[in-house]
């Protein structure tokens, strides 16, 4: 058995003290820790915070050769137990790595266990020792036996399970039969814990009942119990998924407070983080992409299919809220709206497809800059869109026979909740919606997924009952820009959107605009007073140290009809009664 030992006295020092203890070593041990953490696809380098290796077998000191970054081989002689010790710094205050300070700790195995090469099938152990006296664990990893000992049946196991250390809020409720438990770190005193159970317990049932049916048996469940662990800090939003816990990071001011019942929001954001990391419990650590079947911790493992493991748990995620009775109708399509909004200004959704977005999220997505928006797309919004045209598409041409929810089952059922390919969900589509309407769908799919076109939300929404309404743009939205603005900063271009009259002005990233024709501008839309009745606009910019004036030529009448301004969408009181049952089947509470 493969056990760690993690001490977490050094609380000033952001320290770890891990002891790793292999019995029986190979002659040639080999030992690494991940350079990633499954679910965050960038690599994170995590040995970067690992020092003060140390190896003994007995009273003999074992030599250490560092083979790579995160690689290290282990000289060893005999059978006597390899005993292995470290120090890991642990300052990260995200959900992906590894933090203690005199308040809370917190850490994922990635970050914290190395990889005993060749022994990965065996039992792992993890027995936390020395903690600050009054500290609480929260943590999915099944007790030990003895207190603060976890044991888990390999070391994919050991590294899916994240821990929860220090003094926290923590409550308790059931969902589809098994036990699940919220823990709150950092929260406000008025914190109203009570509610937040509540709502989530709402959300869990939902989400069970979706996958398994209203009488979902307990033993139908992927888990047998979960744990959600939240960190409440000052700015921050974000999760992590795991086989039976989710770790997350939210805004104070979003959680709810005893005595407001109102629903911010913030908190409806927060709902719906819960809702997808709770949804990912099924789709991506059971369901999930093939190459992931096995995982390799020591590099970039690439899949096309984040479109689908990200996208539509993105969709179902607000979906689900709304199924759940906690927000209404018009809140969720102002959500639906919101994201529809942000994917039409993005000018990457023509050079990059939802596939090569997926493979490329490695050195795209998690490395966002000012020129994301111009040269990818998120997997996140557009594929949640791709949901919504396929679940609108399913229902109104079946007339309400078939749905995406079933084609959800109907994967989950063939694939025995494991891995698949882009072939099983056009298998699942078919098996749904008949092969010959399943079979056309699924061409469409396979078209927005690996093309760049347009999806027809405009036309299929109406078919839905909804109205959808294009807003006019804002000045940002018809010169192509994203500006960070405010009384005191002034207006700062974050990026200059591809084609546009910014772009062509020579504005670039980095600029700060000072003045529109001669007058100080503190805010963008502040100009639209300014601008000349025709001709080009004149700039004053900032751009390292000097001032620069630049000719902005207005956007010419059919550049300003292609200039994507917000979409509003609302039900349709005038829509007939088949629209008004496709959409009250499609939201139904
Ligand atoms: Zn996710």
């Amino acid at each position: 058995m493969i056990s760690y030992r993690i001490d977490a006295t050094d609380v000033h020092a952001h320290l770890f003290r891990v002891t790793l203890t292999v019995p029986r070593p190979a002659a040639e041990q080999h030992l690494s820790l991940p350079v990633w953490i499954p679910g965050s696809y960038l690599v994170r380098e995590f040995a970067r915070h690992l020092s003060n290796l140390e190896a003994t077998q007995g009273e003999r000191e074992v030599g250490l050769q560092q083979l790579d970054k995160a690689t290290w081989l282990a000289r060893c002689s005999g059978s006597a137990a390899l005993r292995v010790s470290y120090l890991v710094y642990a300052f990260d205050t995200s959900v992906r790595a590894a933090f203690l300070d005199p308040r809370r700790g917190f850490f994922n195995g990635t970050g914290v266990c190395l990889r005993v090469h060749g022994r990965e099938a065996e039992a792992h152990t993890l027995a936390l020792e020395r903690l600050p006296s009054g500290w609480e664990v929260a943590t999915a990893m099944p007790a030990a036996g003895r207190r603060h000992a976890y044991r888990a049946a390999g070391y994919d196991a050991l590294v899916d399970h994240p821990f929860e250390l220090g003094r926290f809020w923590r409550g308790r409720f059931d969902a589809g039969g098994v036990a699940h438990e919220f823990v709150v770190a950092g929260a406000l005193p008025n914190f109203d814990g009570a509610r937040l159970l509540a709502d989530v317990q709402r959300i869990c049932t939902t989400e069970v009942a979706f996958w398994h049916g209203p009488g979902a048996n307990p033993s139908d469940l992927p888990f047998d119990h979960y744990v959600f662990m939240l960190n409440a800090v000052e700015d921050g939003h974000g999760g992590l998924e795991h086989r039976a816990s989710t770790a997350l990071i939210a805004a104070r001011r979003d959680l709810p407070r005893a005595g407001v019942a109102d629903c911010s929001d913030g908190y409806v954001k927060v709902l719906g983080l819960i809702s997808h990391e709770y949804f990912h419990a099924w789709n991506v650590k059971r369901l999930r992409p093939r190459e992931f079947a096995r995982l390799d911790y020591t590099r970039e493992n690439y899949t096309e299919l984040l479109w689908f493991f990200e996208g539509f748990t993105s969709y179902y995620d607000d979906l689900l809220l709304r199924r759940a009775g906690l927000i209404d109708e018009a809140r969720y399509l102002r959500l639906v709206a919101t994201t529809v909004s942000g994917v039409l200004a993005v000018p990457g959704r023509k050079v990059q497809s939802l596939a090569q977005a997926s493979f490329d999220a490695w050195v795209k997505y998690y490395r966002s800059d000012e020129n994301t928006p111009n040269a990818t797309v998120s997997y996140y919004t557009l594929g949640s869109l791709v949901a919504l045209a396929l679940d609108l598409g399913l229902r109104s041409r079946s007339r309400g026979q078939a749905s995406l929810d079933q084609v959800m089952r109907n994967l989950w059922a063939a694939s025995g909740g494991g891995p698949i390919g882009e072939e099983d969900i056009v298998a699942a589509i078919k098996a749904v919606a008949g092969p010959r309407r399943g079979g056309a769908l699924a061409d469409e799919l396979i078209g927005w997924v690996h093309g760049t076109g347009d999806l027809p939300l405009a036309e299929l929404l109406p078919r839905a009952g909804v109205r959808w309404q294009a807003q006019p743009a804002t000045l940002a939205q018809r010169w192509g820009l994203r500006v960070s603005e405010s009384a005191l900063t002034g207006v700062k271009v974050s990026a200059v959107l591809r084609g546009g009259a910014a772009e062509r002005a020579g504005l670039a990233a980095g600029d700060e605009l000072l003045a529109v024709e001669g007058w100080r501008v503190r805010r963008l839309e502040d100009a639209v007073a300014l601008l000349p009745a025709k001709g080009p606009a004149q700039l004053l910019v900032s751009r390292d140290q000097r001032v620069l004036a630049l000719a902005l030529a207005p956007p010419s009448a059919a550049q300003r009809d292609d200039a994507p301004g917000t979409v509003h969408l609302s039900a349709d009181p005038r829509a007939g009664s088949a629209a008004r049952a496709l959409r009250q089947a499609w939201l139904q509470a």
